[in-house]
């Protein structure tokens, strides 16, 4: 093309491609859901600037927010098209080959070593597994505040903008016209495209039409030379004959005078159901329903389930509707960049408008994990989105929700029979055997998080105290909870004794634990490096103290401890003066050890020994 400007994609995109286009992932269905996602987002933004301004919705066809998809068997073309904003030129090259997104690299490094592309769509790239399907794609778009132009790639490192002056106009949006690849004639069947749809597109809250093909029965008038003749005969008839002939005719007439062909007519066909899931009573919503909304907020089309969900409607002043869910598995990077840069993973719906997906005054950052959406029916919709990011109502909305959240937490380990005290012999119906360890898998994907939360969230720290786990001198390889630890506690027991350090193996061979031990004392171990952390803001749970049993406190009752202390007096008093004051704080009899004949105590207030060793590393 004469007017057609070339450009290179981007290294990591270029790589992506490749892998993508010599893939032999089996699963190729995943593009069409990206493309309807992709529309359904480009629409969401144009509803959104609709708000404040009118204007841009245009008039006619242009105001009409849905999804078209429209297949050219014999051309093997298929194309997605929308009415959302559009792509500018600079949009086109930009969104669609020279900037790479974050999730780049991340992604193609996942798809090396696991090959499985299903999660495409988290990493922000799922607009090129158009080419798991297509060897040539074109993208024609129109922007309110830009001509319409043609971005094209054959997936050869190279991509093409130009001027569209051949294709119809768009008037506003988007199409994507995917030229099937030879292996991909399955998605050449409407067939299949319904059935991909209604799989995987169920929750798009636009209409999705299909131009669908119908086999239509026409009558059409039977041939007409036996017409004729049939006439010709009925004239030269007498009239005696005239009786019999009328019988005939009878006889004829049940006859079909025309007869049937058949003819294929097209029509649009809505394929999904628009009513959205989060307003329907959460009684009559399956379960099947839920993990499918799931799956296509979270863009995870694997076949887990969501560990959870919690669907409510919140009255009173602040009214709103949510749903809440817990992932099957934690984001690939929960605890690096993603804790830090990603504050919330709900989407926010004013009034059934999609205002936003990175509302941060939604939830606090230690439960970004959770996937949902919320409604809202209080806040105003013709406002700026910083103007709504200072609206009173979302104070309470975040109050609420994180109610919700950690109730939805709780129940999971109530419901859980591993997490019982009285582990029961009966044995199990099906519903406890899918519930059986499913705390376990909880506290293993988000635990961390939980452990953030005491750190963060002081109002709710004894919810979330409650919801930890740790193994113990005594948890013999499971986990245990602090009130399962209190229940254990031995009568003469006032604080819970807990132990910090890199390993639990390490931690066994402490001396600290042996007069603990020997006493039969249970003793906590924290070895993941926040629990450092998460201990100076857990000071205490249900009335008890924690000790750290390497600190300075440890009170253990002993009877000989004061007449030691007595027959020690001299040697504690000497050694003191030799190792000078900035070496130890104190020497003191102590009644932890019980056959080491020494150790370094960190004092009440100081850091751990293991707690040292973690501000040592980050200082280097
Ligand atoms: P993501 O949707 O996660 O941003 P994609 O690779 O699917 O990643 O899409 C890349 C970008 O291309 C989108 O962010 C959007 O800006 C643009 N885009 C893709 N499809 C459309 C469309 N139908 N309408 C408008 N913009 C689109
Ligand atoms: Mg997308």
């Amino acid at each position: 093309r004469a007017n057609a400007e070339k450009f290179e994609f981007q290294a990591e995109v270029s790589r992506l491609m490749d892998i993508l286009i010599n893939s032999l992932y089996s699963n190729k269905d995943i593009f069409l859901r990206e493309l309807i996602s992709n529309a359904s987002d480009a629409l969401d933004k144009i509803r959104f600037l609709a708000l404040t301004d009118k204007e841009v919705l245009g008039e006619g066809d242009n105001t009409k927010l849905e999804i078209q998809i429209k297949l050219d068997k014999e051309k093997k073309i298929l194309s997605i098209r929308d009415r959302g904003v559009g792509m500018t030129k600079e949009d086109l090259r930009k969104n669609l080959g020279t900037i790479a997104k974050s999730g780049t690299s991340a992604f193609v490094e996942k798809m090396q070593t696991s090959g499985d592309l299903n999660l495409i769509g988290q990493f922000g790239v799922g607009f090129y597994s158009v080419y798991l399907v297509a060897d040539y794609v074109e993208v024609i778009s129109k922007h309110n505040d830009d001509k319409q132009y043609v971005w094209e790639s054959k997936a050869d490192g190279a991509f093409a903008i130009s001027e569209d002056t051949w294709n119809e106009p768009l008037g506003r949006g988007t199409e994507i016209r995917l030229h099937l690849r030879d292996e991909a004639g399955e998605y050449a069947d409407e067939y299949k495209l319904k059935e991909l749809v209604k799989k995987y597109s169920e929750f798009i809250n636009f209409p999705i039409n299909l131009w669908a093909s119908k086999e239509v029965e026409k009558e059409v008038p039977a041939d007409e030379d036996e017409s004729i003749d049939e006439e010709e005969t009925s004239e030269s008839t007498s009239e005696e004959e005239e009786e019999e002939e009328d019988a005939e005719k009878a006889e004829d007439e049940k006859k079909p005078k025309t007869k049937k062909v058949k003819e294929t007519t097209y029509e649009w066909e809505l394929l999904n159901d628009v009513k959205a899931i989060w307003l329907r009573n959460p009684k009559e919503v399956t379960d099947e329903e839920y993990t499918k909304f799931y799956h296509s907020l979270a863009k995870d089309f694997s076949e887990d389930k969501p560990m959870a969900w919690s669907h409510f409607n919140a009255e009173g002043d602040v009214e709103f509707k949510a749903v809440l869910f817990i992932p099957p598995k934690a984001p690939h990077d929960l605890y690096e960049s993603y804790y830090n840069t990603k504050q919330s993973n709900l989407k926010l719906y004013v009034r059934r408008v999609f205002i936003s997906d990175e509302f941060n005054e939604l939830l606090p950052k230690y439960l970004n994990f959770l996937m949902g959406l919320v409604d809202s029916d209080t806040l105003p919709l013709n406002v700026s989105r910083e103007m709504l990011q200072q609206h009173n109502s979302l104070k309470t909305i975040k109050k609420k929700l994180i109610r919700k959240a950690l109730d939805m937490i709780r129940k999971l380990a109530e419901e859980d029979p591993d997490e019982s005290n009285d582990k029961k012999d009966v044995e199990e119906s099906n519903d406890e055997n899918e519930k059986k360890g499913q705390y376990a898998k909880f506290w293993n994907e988000f635990g961390k998080s939980i452990k953030l939360g005491i750190i963060e969230d002081a109002t709710n720290r004894n919810r979330l105290a409650k919801l930890l786990r740790f193994e113990t001198t005594k948890s013999d390889g499971g986990k245990t909870s602090l009130d399962q630890y209190i229940s254990r506690m031995k009568s003469s027991q006032k604080d819970i004794f807990y132990i910090t350090g890199a390993s639990k193996e390490q931690l066994e061979k402490s001396p600290f634990l042996e007069r603990l031990n020997k006493k039969d004392y249970e003793v906590i171990f924290f070895t993941d490096p926040v629990d450092e952390y998460l201990m100076q803001y857990l000071m205490d749970y249900e009335d008890k103290k924690f000790q750290n049993v390497s600190k300075e406190g440890l009170k253990l009752k002993d009877s000989k401890t004061k007449e030691l202390k007595e027959s020690f007096k001299g040697l504690t008093k000497w050694w003191k003066n030799t190792l000078a004051s900035d070496n130890v704080e104190d020497v003191k009899i102590s009644s932890r050890l019980a056959d080491t004949p020494c150790v370094v105590v960190t004092s009440k207030y100081g850091w751990s020994a293991y707690m040292e060793k973690i501000m040592h590393s980050q200082t280097l």
